[in-house]
């Protein structure tokens, strides 16, 4: 996944520019800047490869998602549907605008299940967050089929699964709005980033506005703009910006080599008896940013992580007992433990989430083992991890 490994000359030259005129912020100064827009650049960029119509980048990929529900109209009391595996940015965007996040379980996509989204729907709900982990996709066309029967808006974090694509659409680009992170770890990168796509021209209108204080863009003169609703800074800096100037367009063949490696492991680990590999659904293409799989039980995904990392395989995760990934840990959020008050809508409305049951998920997460799959391995590299890892996951099974 991380378009770190290969920050370049390209990159470095793109800041330069920026340095080089000191216009560090991506609205005004038009007659200093000297043609160099990053932010407007990144987004043309991105609305090109992802074919949509709009992008919009942010100072991040929680900032993307806080603006895309807020675009959409989402506020306080709204129910916003997403899973048990994703990452906590996924549930603070909702908390964020006094919205109340709903945790269904996934299935053996390890995205959401579209039944038990179905089953989680109330009159409150406004939207679904699709949470595309790992490098690949839910059963969009199930999920579009619920969010269009029971008019809901389908929200794609594609933070993790840049580059991949369903039934021939860039991830991101299928949903109402897409959302991507590029923060350091991503597989790309804009050191701190982020950026939502849409067709939607109203939802366009309204993040750019709302995630600049509610500035309406309208002639040259910033101090004199109109604001014609409430907002919020989450602007990006043309520094940052820059990086991913150079970034978007190496993505492609970021993709590449993490499919070449990705297959190599695949091809290797598919000798191992008793291992299955997660669902991609019908017409899924992966980013190929990890290699995910199921062991028997859980306890021997416990014994199979742990030998791993044993024998110096680095960048395998165990996502069950993770902090920031699924719900287990999630004491925070269970016992609505912030800094200050909750909002009373969040305080009255959110689920308990110390008796609810997520048996399904656990069935799946609990036996998920993933590999991030890196770029800066050599093809050597990639086969002598395949020898290793098929050797330890067989003497534990
Ligand atoms: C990284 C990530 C985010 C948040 O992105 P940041 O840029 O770190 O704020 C949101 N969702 C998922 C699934 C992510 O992996």
């Amino acid at each position: 996944m991380p378009g770190f490994e290969f920050f370049g000359e390209a990159e470095k030259q793109q800041v330069q520019d920026v340095l080089d005129n000191g216009i560090l912020m991506r609205y005004g100064f038009d007659g200093m800047r000297q043609g160099h827009w990053k932010a407007k650049t990144l987004e043309q960029a991105l609305a090109r490869r992802m074919q949509t119509q709009h992008a919009h980048v942010v100072s991040s990929g929680t900032a993307a998602l806080t603006v895309a529900l807020a675009s959409a109209g989402v506020g306080a009391g709204d129910e916003v549907i997403l899973p048990t595996f994703t990452f906590v940015a996924s549930f603070e965007s909702v908390l964020a605008l006094g919205a109340i996040p709903i945790l269904v379980d996934v299935d053996d996509t390890l995205t959401l299940h579209p039944s038990a989204v179905e089953a989680a729907i109330t009159e409150r709900t406004r939207a679904v967050m699709v949470v595309h982990m790992c490098g690949s996709m839910a059963n969009l066309e199930a999920l579009q089929a619920i969010c269009s029967k029971k008019d809901l808006l389908l929200i794609e974090d594609a933070c993790q699964a840049i580059g991949g694509a369903y039934k021939g659409k860039p991830l991101g680009s299928i949903g109402d709005i897409g959302c991507f992170s590029f923060d350091f770890v991503k597989t790309i990168t804009c050191g701190e980033g982020g950026a939502l796509i849409t067709n939607n021209t109203t939802f366009y209108e309204n993040a750019h506005k709302y995630s600049d204080h509610g500035h309406d863009h309208m002639g040259n003169d910033r101090g004199a703009e109109a604001h014609p609703f409430l907002g919020y800074n989450f602007r990006i800096s043309e520094l940052n910006a820059a990086v991913g100037c150079a970034q978007i367009q190496r993505l492609d063949e970021f993709i590449a080599i993490q499919q070449k490696h990705y297959t190599i492991l695949r091809e290797g680990l598919a000798a191992v008896e008793g291992m299955t590999f997660r669902t991609v659904p019908e017409g899924g293409e992966e980013n190929y940013s990890f290699l995910n799989f199921f062991l028997p039980t859980e306890t021997l995904a416990k014994k199979a992580h742990q030998a791993l990392g044993a024998e110096g395989i680095d960048g395998c995760f165990y996502w069950y007992d993770n902090n920031w990934h699924y719900y287990r840990e999630w004491e925070h959020l269970r016992n609505k433990k912030s800094l200050g008050d909750l909002p009373q809508e969040v305080v009255e409305q959110l689920p308990d989430y110390h008796t609810t049951d997520f048996a399904i998920s656990d069935n799946w997460v609990g036996r998920t083992i993933s590999c991030l799959i890196k770029l800066g391995w050599t093809e050597e590299d990639v086969h002598q991890r395949a020898t290793k890892m098929v050797a330890v996951i067989k003497g534990c099974i």
